[in-house]
């Protein structure tokens, strides 16, 4: 499939021809990139490179509709022919855009609904859109998010302490940088030739805009950007944070409006308001020229993504891995190796060599922490436009499931023991007594019952389900994790490391154990139904339960086959009662973007 991306700012349009394999592997290849930039008096600066040889010039267009409007008949110069879809960045999908989405008039009227809360951004986008719906009006045109990938951030990251109506209002963490993150961190873990689903990582993304994004086990956990691209570190023209005292402060002592705090905030500050220059390489230059405004933006700079990456750490409850990407990320060995020094209480320590001769052609990810460090230190380039191109692609290709009914089954809270936890509960060589078998083959409930004990409460009369695994895990409730009085993470069944400790008490003794989590909610199924709903293994997508008033959609729910499951999903007891669910209850798969309102 040949795709054409577009990524349209205010002033420039950068855009991209790639060819997405069919078949085992999907490889995606560039065959063209290009750029228009600073529109000014009816004409454009120009780069194109093809086959990895570059050319610029000027061309005659003043604006963005100009220079897309341009674009078929550039192609056709190069030899390019058959275009099959048109990808577009997108940078705000609010809270309703969690995936890729076909731009239709009506998915166009909900992103413009969203442009207040992108108003540098957004509109630049959406009129790449229209123009490109009339240059290409047979092509499908898919918009890609920057703040899709941020969707799985849990409440704790994504909520302002502020008033309830103002959240209301809209006032919440999102992130951006999405593409990037989420390309970097899969491009790491390849490297790393590790699941992704395995491991921490924190991205580091330095550009002109630049955020740092904590992906715990694949998903994308938090990251530095929050309502708008503002919040987080020190940009080039952006300040990151700054306390929100500030703006009545300004306007008390300097009488400035609103607008002119936010222009000088998103336009003034960053690098350009410590030294006068945006550009890091400048900077870079005047610090060793002895410039002290420069040292101290280059500091500052530096001690605001330490800091960020100690957070994230502290956040994951762990990190295997820190890759840097972005203009200033990808080039300036200097700058990675001041923002790693210090860190290596974490065990995160870079090979001075190696983070000097960083070379990243062909896409590659060299890794350049010391030998023996725990963290892994990778440096790639970035790759937003391939990316756009890789989910247009699946999101096209995607088949279409059938909706089907699934039946829905209610996990009340439960434990499942490892031999040392059981012995420790029940004595020495105990072993369980089966009172029903499940229905997922091979699992049961056990006769015997334990206690769960936290700070602020027991819960008594926690089944046991059998058989034994190699370590105990312990599923409750949102609700029930209040009445312990400890935080238990969502989890996937199995990905323990860094859950908390609870206590365990049986007849024969008490234990404490790590493991304790709210699980995360799942649909287990057998490859058979996999392959007649159109689902894959790992896949998340929306089911909707229930009837009538408290009908409810779920979103991120995670489809596990297994050879033998029993097609069934899996909620706890906090979320059937929000569905107001009873027995015999069935759910049916939905698209994940397709259940959510306009609104
Ligand atoms: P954008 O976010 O606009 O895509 P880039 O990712 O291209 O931006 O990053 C631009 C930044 O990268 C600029 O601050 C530039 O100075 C910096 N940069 C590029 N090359 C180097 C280098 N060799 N050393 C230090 N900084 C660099």
């Amino acid at each position: 499939m040949r795709i054409l991306v577009f990524n349209a700012g205010s002033s420039s349009l950068k855009f991209g021809v790639f060819d997405r394999a069919r078949g085992a592997g999907h490889e995606t290849r560039q065959v063209l990139k290009g750029a228009f930039a600073r529109f000014r008096d009816g004409a454009c600066e120009v780069t194109l490179t093809v086959d990895g040889k570059a050319r610029s010039g000027t061309a005659p267009h003043g604006d963005l509709t100009a220079a897309i409007a341009a674009v078929p008949a550039l192609l056709e110069a190069e030899g390019i022919a058959g275009i099959e879809a048109v990808g577009h960045r997108i940078a705000h999908g609010g809270a309703e855009f969690t995936a890729p989405a076909l731009l239709d008039a009506q998915t166009l009227a909900r992103i413009e609904r969203l442009t207040p809360l992108a108003p540098l951004h957004n509109p630049a986008n959406l009129q790449a859109v229209r123009v490109a719906r009339d240059v290409w009006p047979d092509l499908p045109q898919v918009g890609v998010f920057d703040t899709a990938f941020h969707h799985t951030n849990p409440p704790c990251v994504t909520t302002y302490a502020v008033p309830q109506s103002w959240r209301e209002a809209g006032l919440r963490r999102y992130g951006f940088h999405g593409t990037s993150h989420k390309y970097v961190a899969e491009r790491a873990a390849q490297a790393l030739a590790r699941p992704l689903s395995e491991l921490k990582i924190i991205s580091v993304h330095l550009g002109n805009g630049a955020s740092v994004c904590a992906i715990s086990l694949g998903r994308s956990f938090e990251s530095s950007m929050g309502l708008t691209p503002l919040e987080g570190l020190v940009m080039g023209t952006r300040s990151g944070d700054v306390d929100p005292g500030a703006f009545g402060y300004l306007q008390r002592q300097l009488g400035l409006g609103i607008e002119e705090i936010e222009q000088a905030l998103n336009h003034e500050s960053g690098l350009k308001g410590l030294t006068g220059s945006s550009d890091m390489r400048d900077v870079e230059d005047r610090a060793a020229g002895g410039d002290a405004a420069a040292q101290l933006a280059i500091n500052l700079y530096a001690h605001r993504v330490r800091k960020y990456i100690g957070s994230y750490a502290a956040g994951m409850g762990g990190v295997d891995a820190v890759v840097f990407t972005g203009g200033i990320g990808e080039n300036s060995p200097s700058m990675r190796r001041r923002i790693c020094d210090g860190l290596d209480f974490m065990e995160l320590r870079l090979d001075v060599d190696r983070n000097q001769s960083v070379d990243l052609s062909d896409r590659a990810a060299p890794q350049i922490q010391a030998y023996g460090a725990r963290v892994a230190v990778i440096v790639t380039e970035t790759a937003e436009q391939l990316q756009i191109a890789r989910e247009v692609a699946a999101h096209l290709d995607r088949p279409e499931a059938a909706p089907r009914p699934i039946p829905v089954a209610v996990s009340g809270r439960h434990v499942h023991l490892a031999q040392a936890e059981l012995e420790a509960l029940f004595g020495p060589g105990y072993a369980l007594r089966v009172k029903v078998p499940l229905r997922q083959p091979g699992n049961w409930a056990a006769e015997e019952r334990v206690t769960l004990e936290g700070p602020k409460g027991r819960i008594e009369h926690v089944a046991i389900l059998g058989p034994l695994r190699p370590r105990t895990q312990i599923e409750v409730s949102r609700t029930d994790s209040f009445a312990l009085g400890i935080d238990a993470p969502v989890r996937d069944s199995g990905h323990l490391d860094g859950t908390p400790v609870v206590r365990i008490i049986g007849p024969h003794g008490a234990v404490d154990t790590d493991g304790l989590i709210v699980a995360a909610r799942h649909v287990h199924m057998n490859p058979r139904d996999a392959e007649a709903m159109g689902l894959e293994d790992g896949q998340n997508v929306a089911v909707k339960i229930g009837q009538g008033e408290r009908a409810l959609t779920f979103g991120q729910v995670m489809i596990r086959v297994q050879p033998k499951a029993f097609t069934e999903m899996h909620i706890d007891t906090d979320e059937a009662n929000a569905a107001g669910i009873g027995p015999g209850c069935e759910g049916e798969v939905i698209e994940l973007e397709a259940h959510l309102d306009a609104g």
